[in-house]
């Protein structure tokens, strides 16, 4: 798995910066994030979670999906939807109680 950032979708906010408890993310000059260490993210998604803009994501492995297919959990009152997306930008919804 890993971390996938859709810069176009990033405003550079930082909130992400903030949350990451690896201290692996970090802002460029033209403000937007980056992630210093691919192998070093442990997907705990609290980046993904807080990047209220959409433009994080985790992917998934190719051996349960295609590649380029990821994964984004939004949070709600009492509930959970995890959104999952295909290479070719097909989305599914699972809505779950949390
Ligand atoms: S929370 Fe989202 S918009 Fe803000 S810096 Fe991180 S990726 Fe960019
Ligand atoms: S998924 Fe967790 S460990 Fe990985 S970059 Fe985001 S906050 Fe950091």
């Amino acid at each position: 798995m890993g971390l996938w950032i859709e810069e176009s979708k990033c405003f550079g906010c930082g909130s992400c910066v903030q949350v990451c408890p690896g201290d692996l993310l970090y802002l460029t000059a033209p403000k937007k994030v980056a992630i210093r260490e691919q192998r070093e993210c442990w997907d705990c998604m609290a980046c993904v979670k807080s990047c209220a803009h959409g433009a994080l994501l985790t992917k998934l492995p190719y051996t349960i999906a295609d590649y380029g297919a990821t994964i984004r959990p939004f949070l709600g009152e009492g509930w959970i939807k995890w959104v999952c997306r295909d290479q070719e930008g097909r989305e599914e919804e699972f809505l779950l109680p949390r």
